[in-house]
């Protein structure tokens, strides 16, 4: 049968995150889509999933809004993490000018509760800026992409968890590096701090459950946390969950007028 109604809803999803591979999972199994997973390609053995997956930047706006109109996307799963504002920002504006439907997935920030002891910063080089003269012993779940921040406090022992090994050597001169891919649980995370006697912890405002192993265990020990804030990315329709996701791409498929029938 070949009614409008049987029309599957081609989807691209801005991955790079845990959300997106179990969203792209999803919709790997179910008939009524046809996904792409997009990944900046910044990791070099990325989570194996069954859907069709490119790699590399679009070249900005106009670039993946003519990736949009090559492929007949229909809809946008903006599935990136919170601290990707620049590719969510191009996602915003590419799909105004395809006039497709843009889900951004952005899961809620954590929040301190009584007792922590966050310090809080705007960005990762504000935070670096605030730690103290001294030298101090500090975990960095900043991520690869923020390692260069770290030289402009270079008095520090970092210990620096990061998936994919360095082409070349850290330029810092008091670091450790440990090799891993999350999710991580608190219990580990608090043997390991105890282990490099760790007295603060540098983190992005991520949310989520995959790494927030490093805030519970900070909170466990009486740690200070250098939270830094989110970047602000421009209004869009936001959901807070994959299952939230789920119920919106669902819903567009059972709309007609959003696969262009
Ligand atoms: P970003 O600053 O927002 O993006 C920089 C450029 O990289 C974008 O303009 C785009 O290039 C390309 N890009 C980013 N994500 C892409 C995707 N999913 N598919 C295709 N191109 C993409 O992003 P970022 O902070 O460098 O993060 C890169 C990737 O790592 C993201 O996909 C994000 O989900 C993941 N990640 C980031 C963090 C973090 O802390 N920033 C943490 C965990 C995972 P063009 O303009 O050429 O299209």
């Amino acid at each position: 049968m070949n009614d409008g109604s049987r029309q599957k809803l081609r989807v691209l999803v801005l991955g790079g995150t845990s959300e997106a591979s179990v969203l792209a999972e999803r919709l790997a199994v179910d008939r009524r889509f046809e996904t792409i997973l997009s990944l900046a390609g910044r990791t070099a053995r990325p989570k194996l999933v069954p859907v069709e997956v490119r790699s590399g930047g679009f070249g900005g706006v106009g670039g993946l809004a003519a990736y949009l109109a090559a492929h007949t996307i229909d809809v946008v799963l903006d599935a990136t993490h919170p601290f990707a504002a620049q590719i969510s920002g191009n996602a915003i504006q590419a799909c105004q000018r395809a006039s497709i439907p843009l889900i951004a997935l952005e899961r809620l920030p954590w929040e301190a509760v009584t007792g922590d002891r966050w310090q809080h910063h705007n960005t990762v080089e504000d935070a670096i800026a605030a730690l103290p003269a001294n030298p101090q012993r500090i975990f960095s779940g900043l991520g690869r992409l923020s390692l260069d921040a770290l030289n402009a406090a270079p008095q520090h022992h970092y210990v620096i968890r990061i998936i994919d090994p360095l082409d070349e050597a850290l330029p810092l001169p008091h670091s450790t590096l440990i090799l891993a891919r999350g999710p991580f649980e608190a219990e580990d995370d608090i043997i390991l701090f105890r282990a490099h006697a760790i007295e603060a912890v540098l983190a992005k405002n991520s949310g989520g459950n995959a790494a927030v192993s490093k805030i519970d265990a900070a909170r466990a020990l009486g740690l200070t946390v250098h939270m830094i804030a989110r970047p602000v990315i421009p209004d869009r329709p936001v959901v807070r969950t994959i299952n939230d996701a789920w119920d919106r791409l669902t819903a567009h498929h059972a709309s007609p007028a959003k696969r262009g029938v």
